[in-house]
């Protein structure tokens, strides 16, 4: 397999997949986090010092196959520019004749962005324009249909570059044109970029290589959402951490009073089944002990203590309570391997945020004394961002779907087409 490192892009156009899809003001349509642009910064400076140049290719937002002003992804030029330090020329169309002619014309240091892939049905291979309410027939032929044209597709951005670089992580766990079918067209001229690179040795330390004790802390809304990638863990951890919504899905299963708190009433065979495995397997499960009660789902309800199983009628758990904090933060900080998805409860309204503050400083404290600690998804990056710990934990991953899937032990369509 080629990789980025030793590959030498002299004189070589590079078609590179980016995640570009950041988000906007809705009114001035500027640039409000530029984290994933800068995330693919050592990539295309890679393939710029070398003396090649760079074709990026990326969607922006859902425009559903066509073409809308809102997602152009003209509004980030400013913000593209001012993070390589290069002026970018916009192609204005991801196919079509001025597209061809500029990557064709294309000079050794210059970076030409193509416009939003996702105006095409074929970038998905998903038929968006088949009208209101088509037949089941009507939709296997459109599907047969975008199939068909998204060859011509791929071939067309193909033809634009003589190498293709992967380095989109937030979609590589789609099997769309250009993050997995691309890729066939440039042999052994195809690689992953650095943020791939990064982000597959950090799920893979976890993964294969956890040094022990390895503790996983899943937290979020729901048990259906986290199944699988709990069922792959039970497989590698030592300790599993049990927190935020799901929390009361165990308890009631285990005969505990619940009050309002959220919980599925159709995955309780499923928790026990869960806990059963986790025994069978010599998992130590820890869940929450107490919580910080609500008596109504508000940033300004009324709150109390009481025991996750002993939920007052009324009120439903939003956090966990001190008791639990202390349990957990001990777990965590005797780990030496760490992997964190989702957080420990409501934690976008002040009241409900301090366990999952407390447990990310938790993952910083274990992780300033040598435990490697890996953060996953949205929710829980969001909470080390605010917590200002992205600098004290090892690795923050930028792909919330994509990771969740690899470390369910999926293989991701936009991985394969390159490691094969
Ligand atoms: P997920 O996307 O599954 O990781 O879930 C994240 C969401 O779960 C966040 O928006 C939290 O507000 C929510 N959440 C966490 N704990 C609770 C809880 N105890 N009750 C209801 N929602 C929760």
């Amino acid at each position: 397999m080629q990789t980025i490192e030793k590959y030498n892009f002299k004189g070589k156009r590079a078609i590179i997949r980016v995640d570009f899809n950041v988000p906007l003001n809705k009114q001035t349509f500027e640039v409000t986090d530029d984290t994933r642009i800068r995330g693919a910064l050592p990539t295309i400076k890679k393939v710029l010092a070398d003396g090649g140049s760079a074709i990026l290719m990326s969607h922006l937002g859902r425009p559903d196959g066509k073409p809308q002003e809102k997602f152009s992804l003209k509004h980030i030029i400013p913000a593209v520019n001012k993070v390589l330090g290069v002026e970018v020329k916009f192609a204005g169309d991801c196919m079509g004749e001025t597209a061809k002619q500029m990557t064709a014309s294309i000079k050794p240091g210059e970076v030409v962005l193509l416009e939003n892939l996702r105006f095409y049905e074929e970038e998905e291979g998903k038929p968006y324009h088949l009208g209101e309410n088509p037949t089941e027939e009507e939709k296997k032929a459109g599907k047969a249909k975008v199939k068909e044209s998204q060859k011509a597709f791929v071939k067309q951005l193909a033809s634009y570059a003589d190498c293709y670089v992967n380095d989109a992580f937030g979609t590589a766990h789609r099997a769309h044109a250009s993050t997995a079918l691309i890729a066939e067209y440039f042999k052994n001229d195809s690689m992953f970029g650095f943020l791939i690179e990064a982000e597959l040795k950090a799920m893979d330390k976890v993964l294969n290589e956890a040094q022990r004790p390895f503790t996983a802390i899943m937290g979020g809304a729901k048990v259906s959402d986290k199944i699988l990638i709990i069922e792959n863990l039970l497989n590698r951890v030592d300790n599993l951490i049990i927190g935020g919504g799901m929390t009361y899905t165990f308890i009631k299963a285990q005969g505990g009073k619940i009050g309002n708190s959220i919980c599925e009433a159709d995955k309780l065979e499923l928790a026990l089944e869960i806990l059963n495995k986790a025994k069978a397997k010599g998992v130590k499960v820890y869940i929450p002990v107490d919580a910080v009660n609500a008596d109504a789902f508000d940033a300004n309800a009324n709150t109390c203590i009481s025991k996750t199983n002993e939920t007052p009628d009324g009120w439903m758990g939003l956090d966990i309570a001190d008791e639990t904090i202390k349990q957990f933060s001990s777990v965590i900080e005797n780990s030496k391997t760490i992997l964190w998805n989702g957080p420990m409860g409501v934690f976008e309204m002040e009241k409900f945020a301090k366990g999952t503050s407390s447990i990310a400083q938790a993952i910083a404290n274990a992780t300033a004394k040598g435990a490697f600690s890996l953060i996953g998804g949205g929710d829980s990056v969001a909470a080390i961002n605010k917590n200002k710990l992205a600098d004290k934990v090892s690795y923050v991953s930028t792909g919330g779907g994509a990771m969740l899937e690899y470390m369910e032990g999926k293989e991701l369509p936009g991985i394969k087409a390159i490691r094969g």
